[in-house]
């Protein structure tokens, strides 16, 4: 396990171990939070650690958003990222990823993306972004912990990782939905002389063999994968339903100045909310299809030679088989199939029947001081983008308070 403290940006490489000996957090390193004999509302000493108001984990934009307004309420809290540095979850996406939202929607609240408003970043700038942000607010980011479970005991929540106990009133789980591969069964079949890869382990061409590559599903992901695979001189197959398309260069400079304002801020932030009748409505549609292409157009795939075909049936004898029964020949599958959250972790009665988190703008039900940042149209459209997750953050911290003075009346009274 290590601690990142972000107290001094450029002392220390990034993710370097730095653990302060009168630091409150090295404390619970040591001796864990669980041992808490410090009264709510008093600061913790060398031998009774502080006690967390709140434990946040994920330390991605979701976790830093709701860091940032935890700090700006002088709350006591820490947040647990299983990476070794802040920005992983971005540094391990393709090679070539670009932002679809351009520098002026990939702010924080507090700090801008230092880049000029119409540059799509790099997903590595991204990554350096959110590091950058924990290091200026000096948030209590501890790196290399990956919560292995969350439960409550005695009236508290009990978050785990290895040897690791802590403890607190509160938690907040802030992370997208895009946590675990998500493949078909029917994958296991495939012969090996296929290359499978899933997009979350996707980097570059390279990867994949001589031959033709079949993409599994048509949503931003797999347009953008078989886009630089066409390019790159390959056949490219791709199946799956349409999401839809913004009907705009994003690119263009009347798009990246103008138009994507409207779709980004207008539309996805203030239009498809789950406080509108149309949000409501085509709510359900995203969550179970995803979004609109927002970079790729049909027509570009379509002027690339990608090959639209059906959705993937099965495998037969080891290979691909279409809903129309053709075999495409191909010695590369792409699965761009998406992803689960893996909350497997969290032994709490919040999950429906499908496994998703029952929560009302993340605020869960049945589990009082739980709260998730970051799930996929969690509030609105925007909720899993860069852009739009402040706003959840803020309402999610607006709870925390009221909890945090609610048990430090209680306490006093
Ligand atoms: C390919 C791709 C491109 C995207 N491009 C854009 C874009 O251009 N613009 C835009 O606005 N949005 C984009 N998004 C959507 C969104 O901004 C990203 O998915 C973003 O990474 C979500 O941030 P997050 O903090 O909610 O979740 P994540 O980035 O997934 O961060 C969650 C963090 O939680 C940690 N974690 C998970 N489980 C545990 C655990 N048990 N214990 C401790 N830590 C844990 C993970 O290590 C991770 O670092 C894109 C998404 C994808 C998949």
């Amino acid at each position: 396990m290590s601690q990142t403290r972000h107290s001094r940006p450029h002392a220390a490489p990034p993710g370097a171990v730095h653990i302060d000996e009168g630091d409150a957090f090295a404390h619970l390193a040591r001796h864990g939070a669980g041992a808490a004999h410090a009264r709510a509302g008093q600061p913790g000493t060398r031998d009774a650690p502080p006690r967390l108001d709140v434990i946040v984990i994920g330390g991605g934009q979701a976790g830093l958003s709701v860091g940032h307004h935890l700090k700006r309420h002088g709350l006591r809290f820490v947040i647990l990222e299983a990476h070794p540095r802040v920005g992983d979850a971005w540094r391990r996406r393709w090679d070539s990823l670009r932002l679809f939202t351009p520098a002026a929607f990939d702010a924080l609240d507090g700090m801008r993306f230092p880049a000029a408003p119409g540059v799509f970043p790099t997903k590595d700038e991204m990554a350096d972004f959110l590091e950058s942000y924990a290091a200026r607010f000096d948030l209590p980011v501890r790196t290399g912990v990956r919560v292995d479970r969350l439960s409550r005991e005695n009236g508290r929540y009990v978050v785990r990782s290895g040897d690791l106990r802590l403890e607190a009133d509160q938690v907040v789980v802030a992370m997208a939905n895009y946590q675990a591969p998500r493949t078909p069964p029917f994958a296991r079949a495939l012969d090996p002389a296929i290359v499978q890869i899933h997009s979350a382990d996707y980097r570059n061409p390279s990867q994949l063999r001589e031959g033709g590559v079949l993409i599994v599903g048509a949503g931003n992901s797999g347009s953008e994968i078989a886009v630089e695979l066409a390019r790159a001189g390959r056949r490219v197959w791709m199946s799956g339903r349409d999401t839809g398309h913004i009907p705009f260069r994003t690119g263009s400079f009347v798009g990246r100045h103008v138009l994507v304002r409207l779709v980004l801020r207008g539309l996805f932030h203030r239009v498809l909310t789950v406080d509108t009748p149309l949000g409501r409505k085509v709510r359900p549609a995203v969550l179970a299809r995803g979004g609109p292409l927002i970079r790729v157009m049909p027509r570009d795939l379509a002027a690339l030679g990608v090959r639209r075909v059906p959705r993937v049936a099965g495998v037969r004898g080891g290979v691909p088989v279409l809903e129309d029964g053709t075999v495409p020949e191909v010695s590369n599958v792409v699965w761009c199939t998406g992803f689960h959250p893996n909350f497997g972790w969290i032994d709490l009665p919040v999950f429906d029947a499908s496994g998703e988190p029952v929560h009302r703008r993340g605020v869960a039900g049945g589990s009082p001081g739980l709260y998730f940042v970051g799930l996929h149209f969690q509030y609105a459209l925007s909720s899993t983008m860069i852009h739009g997750v402040g706003r959840d953050a803020r309402h999610v911290t607006d709870r925390v308070l009221a909890g945090v003075r609610a048990a430090r009346g209680a306490a006093a009274a």
